[in-house]
């Protein structure tokens, strides 16, 4: 009774969420601190009234608040520029589903965000995994000519490397390939530059972002595209009516408005991340330069496996990664000061 394309394909695995409550957690990317208190007021009080109602389809308070911040980078931006989702992850299905048929070509790289390989195969769509170069660039053969290819992901930063595209290869890349491009930008707020600009030039660009790391909301769920109107308009035909729920919408429109908390917690995690780098490299890991919340590591001489397993017995989660072709490594997400402390001791 299932589509054969269900069927043959292996399910996604997310990160692993211990139930214990005494472990220090660095291994799916959350923010260590919690989010701006005008969060948590702004849920109190859309939970006071109208919960009854739907909500606003469209998460228009959202969209105009994010258009003000985001037009230091895109000056033309509009809330017709945006689409909100149920974390971005809904964002990159309904981009799926809107470009991506049965036998259609779904391009991204290696090693790099695994659900991209999952959304092609929903599709009955074939998965089209192009390595990184040895430098963490993208090479011509990423933008190369190929049958039925409809879209490309491209994460940047890239997880889990923390690597960056500029933003001029991207937009040289965005021109090169024959399909639109999705700069999946969830770790954008921690790196200096970005590509939203790159929206304004191109109607096949799309930018994706979520509230999840750099705001501190994973539990929330709610991220956003940002694209030219006319193609907002064809994407707004595949989302769920009601993908934001009422109390999402609130939360994540006092999120943004607060600009303040975006940048002291910034400061903060890129300040841990560069002692983080620094340590393990004197621990003697190839740790490549991090742009995003996270930071990996490399060391042929090590079993990381074990590394993993001895952590976690001690109550410590990283995120072991293995990807074919390429060296093992440990990711490990940039917790609090005293986290990283901890695991770097035990390391
Ligand atoms: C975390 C992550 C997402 C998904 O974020 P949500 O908004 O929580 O769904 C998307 N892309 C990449 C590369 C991520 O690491």
């Amino acid at each position: 009774m299932f589509r054969e394309a269900i069927q043959q394909m292996t399910a996604y695995v997310p990160g692993e969420q211990p139930r214990r409550t005494k472990v220090i957690k660095l291994n799916t990317n959350e923010n260590p601190y919690p989010p701006s208190p005008r969060v948590v007021e702004a849920i109190r009080q859309a939970a006071g009234g109208g919960l009854q109602k739907y909500p606003d389809a469209t998460a228009n308070a959202f969209r105009e608040r994010a258009a003000e911040v985001l037009s230091a980078d895109l000056p033309q931006i509009t809330p017709d520029w945006i689409l909100c989702g149920n974390g971005s992850d809904d964002l990159l299905t309904i981009l799926t589903r809107t470009f991506v048929g049965e036998g259609d070509r779904l391009r991204y790289p290696n090693p790099s965000y695994v659900l991209y390989k999952t959304l092609a195969e929903i599709q009955g769509a074939e998965p089209d995994a192009v390595d990184f170069d040895e430098d963490w660039s993208l090479g011509s053969r990423f933008a190369a000519a190929a049958d039925r290819l409809r879209l490309a992901f491209v994460a940047n930063p890239n997880s889990p490397s923390g690597t960056l595209v500029p933003p001029n290869d991207m937009a040289q890349l965005a021109d090169a390939l024959s399909c639109p491009l999705v700069v999946d930008e969830a770790y954008g707020d921690f790196a200096d530059t970005n590509c939203l600009a790159l929206v304004g030039a191109n109607e096949r660009v799309i930018v994706t972002r979520t509230l999840s790391k750099s705001y501190a909301l994973a539990g929330l769920r709610f991220g956003f595209c940002v694209a030219q109107p006319q193609v907002i308009e064809q994407l707004a035909k595949v989302k769920d009516s009601y993908n934001c729920d009422a109390l999402s919408i609130a939360a994540a429109t006092a999120a943004i408005d607060d600009q303040v908390w975006l940048h002291d917690n910034r400061a903060k995690i890129v300040a841990t991340r560069a002692r983080l780098m620094q340590a393990m490299r004197g621990k003697g890991f190839a740790v490549t330069q991090s742009h995003a919340n996270f930071v990996w590591c490399i060391d042929a001489n090590r079993d990381l496996k074990q590394l993993y397993e001895d952590l976690k017995a001690e109550g410590v989660f990283v995120r072991y990664m293995p990807y074919h072709g390429w060296p093992e490594g440990v990711r490990i997400t940039v917790g609090t000061d005293n986290q990283i402390d901890a695991c770097l001791a035990l390391i």
